[in-house]
């Protein structure tokens, strides 16, 4: 929440910056921590979705794993004190490099994602004497109901390795006499809403582990990924994803055998709703058929509206704070502004058609829910200045 107090804290301030609530951020993941311990599960970080450094050292500090996408995600999780034995390494396209960095790393689980992958990893281990850990990132052909841009789980996607090349994938573990196989993993895709789907993966994570067992080789790993989302429409009454009715589905239709661990990889829900991106006004543009609010923000600071048409709720703080002071009965009346960034490219635009109060050049305006995917795709497209960071604390 922002309240007058924060926004009279960023009037000296120069934007764009991320603010990070780090209290907010505290409180999602003791409902995820409390949540998941209900039923002894595990969950690992999904780094991607945001790298700073106090994000990454509160989370450290709960104990949780880490997913890292690349090696140097495998070093920063290391050196941010997760311990080896927590970290996994998905990705369709490691390098030599970076497996080679994950090795040294003795990292606990490489999640491999084509059968090539798993001779090269078994080719470069043994290079150093070593075996590797590793789960087979399967294809459940499991539709997420998301935006199709950040679906992972279906046969057309690059990701996973799809049911049909499974025959080969026991054949190669065979071979491989340096890769110990520990179970198998799935992520079908981010910002999932509909708990369905999960009910869905689960029955596709059991038929898997059946046809693993059948082959003669121990799961010891179950690992359903990550993907759940959040509110992005009421950040204030609905801060924190519902972990309890989420894990909850997994222990219901999840098959888990005796000894069996559970794994998650959860990226979003923890971290989204800890961040809002702030800026200012710096013109305002009123057109024939349209007004347009451009911000000193664009693109180069959070791309998600950009890349794959995400919503984020747009505030403008001063006028808030305003109607707040005066303790208006009757807020204004509303106009609707397209809210663009000041990047060259026609795309920079965060929406459309936002109702605002009247805004004016300074006015400090917050774009909410940005903890994740937010900070860590900034750019210096332009050649701008990387945005900077503040805390709550
Ligand atoms: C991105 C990613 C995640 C996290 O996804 P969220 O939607 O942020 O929870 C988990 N696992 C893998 C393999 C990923 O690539």
């Amino acid at each position: 929440m922002l309240n007058n107090n924060i926004i009279q804290r960023f009037t000296d301030i120069e934007t764009p910056f991320y603010y990070y609530d780090l209290n907010a951020l505290k409180q999602t993941l003791d409902a995820c921590r409390d949540a998941s311990a209900k039923h002894n599960f595990h969950v690992h970080y999904a780094m991607k979705a945001n790298f700073n450094s106090r994000v990454i050292d509160t989370i450290q500090s709960y104990g949780f794993g880490a997913d890292c996408v690349s090696g140097n995600e495998v070093k920063a999780a290391i050196a941010h004190g997760f311990g080896k034995d927590k970290v996994v390494f998905a990705g369709v396209g490691k390098s030599d490099k970076e497996i080679n960095l994950a090795l040294d790393a003795d990292i606990f689980c490489f999640n491999v994602e084509s059968v090539q992958e798993l001779e090269i990893i078994n080719d470069l281990a043994a290079a150093k004497g070593k075996t590797a850990g590793i789960a087979i990132r399967i294809n459940p052909n499991v539709d997420a109901h998301t935006h199709h841009y950040i679906t992972t789980g279906l046969d057309e996607n690059k990701f996973g390795i799809n049911t049909w090349q499974l025959n080969d994938v026991a054949a190669m573990l065979r071979k491989c006499a340096n890769l110990r196989f520990l179970g198998i993993h799935f992520h079908i895709g981010s910002q999932i809403t509909d708990m369905e789907v999960y009910r869905s993966l689960c029955i596709r994570i059991n038929e898997m582990q059946d046809w693993f067992e059948n082959q003669g080789f121990a799961v010891a790993i179950l690992n359903a990924g990550g993907g759940l989302g959040v509110d992005y429409y009421n950040p204030d009454t609905n801060p924190v994803p519902d972990f309890e009715s989420y894990f909850s589905i997994f222990k219901k239709f999840l098959n888990v055998k005796p000894g069996q661990e559970v794994h998650f990889e959860l990226g979003r829900a923890l971290v989204a709703q800890s961040a809002s991106l702030i800026s200012r006004v710096l013109y305002v543009k009123n057109g024939q058929k349209k007004n347009f609010l451009i911000l000193d923000a664009g693109m180069t600071e959070l791309m998600r509206p950009m890349l794959y048409q995400a919503y984020h709720a747009i505030e403008n703080l001063s006028q808030k704070s305003k109607d707040d002071n005066s303790a208006m009965e009757h807020p204004k009346s509303e106009i609707k502004y397209d809210v663009v960034g000041p990047i060259c490219e026609s795309t920079d635009c965060f929406r459309k058609d936002v109702d605002l109060p009247q805004s004016y050049r300074g006015d400090l305006i917050a774009i909410r829910t940005a903890g994740a995917y937010g900070e860590v795709m900034a750019s210096g497209y332009n050649l701008r200045d990387l945005v900077q960071s503040i805390y709550s604390e």
